[in-house]
């Protein structure tokens, strides 16, 4: 596996390469949610580029940006393990400029969900990731269902762009108890591990009351938020997919998605129908 610090190393690298390239833009701390993209891009793609890059820009100023967890050693020797052939490592001050243009998520869809308690957050991501997909020159990259609204936003952006790079969906990996693997699990104490598990729980209820043929999304978000007590819950909501609310799930067509607070790790999931 290659390593490149700069843009200039990975334009080197990247002239070499013969074949299809596959991406999987990450902010490291890599676990298996990550890994799995990896060993899908390796099973779909010749060449296989993984970046890490804390992205300032789609941090609000109030959140975590500085005690972000950051492994490089550990993500290194995961890449490798896991069949990457490229690391790229860029810096903040490469990728960005001062008072450069930002891509602006969509009104709508950028500033619901995720998008209203973590307004600007949106922008951020499409900003690095058109960026990433520029340098690396990806012919597919690959992105987890985990994060819904961010992977519907870049599929958009894709299409609006007529960007040269086909946007895969990963399925979401889990931990034993049901956990949605996140980097920012590793804020959470033992026992708000337990408390946690309630999202996943959360959504094998929807899970089960859809199977019943119960389809009202106000009758599975109540339910829903039962389960999830006593958690402080930022939003249960029943979407389709281009995040829209919906009255009546319709298979093939919806998200569910849950963001919780516990103590002060801000934690999400969703479930595709
Ligand atoms: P992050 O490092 O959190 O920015 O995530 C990088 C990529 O990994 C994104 O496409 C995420 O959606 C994906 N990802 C994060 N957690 C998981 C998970 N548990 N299962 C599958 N993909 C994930």
């Amino acid at each position: 596996m290659q390593i490149a610090r700069s843009v200039e190393e990975l334009r080197e690298i990247r002239r070499g390469i013969n074949g299809t390239v596959g991406f999987v833009p990450t902010m490291g701390a890599l676990h298996s949610g990550h890994l799995s993209l990896i060993k899908e891009a390796k099973k779909q793609c010749d060449f296989v580029i993984v970046s890490v890059f804390v992205n300032p820009t789609q941090f609000l100023a109030n959140e975590d940006f500085g005690k972000y967890p950051r492994k490089e050693q550990a993500d290194e020797i995961l890449c490798r393990a896991s069949g990457a052939d490229l690391l790229f490592l860029p810096n903040a001050s490469e990728i960005y400029g001062s008072d450069e243009p930002s891509i602006r998520a969509p009104k709508t869809a950028g500033f619901v969900l995720e998008g209203s308690v973590r307004a600007g957050h949106f922008d951020g991501v499409l900003s690095v990731v058109l960026k990433l997909l520029n340098l690396t020159g990806a012919n597919k990259a690959f992105f987890g269902k985990k994060d819904a609204q961010q992977l519907v936003l870049i599929s958009q952006m894709a299409k609006a762009f007529f960007l040269p790079v086909e946007i895969v969906a990963c399925e979401t990996i889990r931990e034993q108890g049901g956990l949605a693997m996140s980097s920012r699990n590793e804020y959470l104490e033992e026992a708000q591990k337990n408390e946690a598990k309630k999202l996943s729980f959360a959504l094998y209820e929807a899970s089960r009351l859809i199977k019943q043929n119960v389809l009202d999304s106000s009758v599975i978000k109540a339910k829903m938020s039962e389960v999830l007590a006593p958690l402080s819950i930022d939003y249960i909501e029943v979407v389709d997919r281009d995040l829209k609310p919906i009255k009546t799930v319709v298979s093939g067509g919806t998200i569910v998605l849950i963001a919780a607070r516990i103590g002060g790790v801000r934690l999400i999931d969703n479930m595709w129908v």
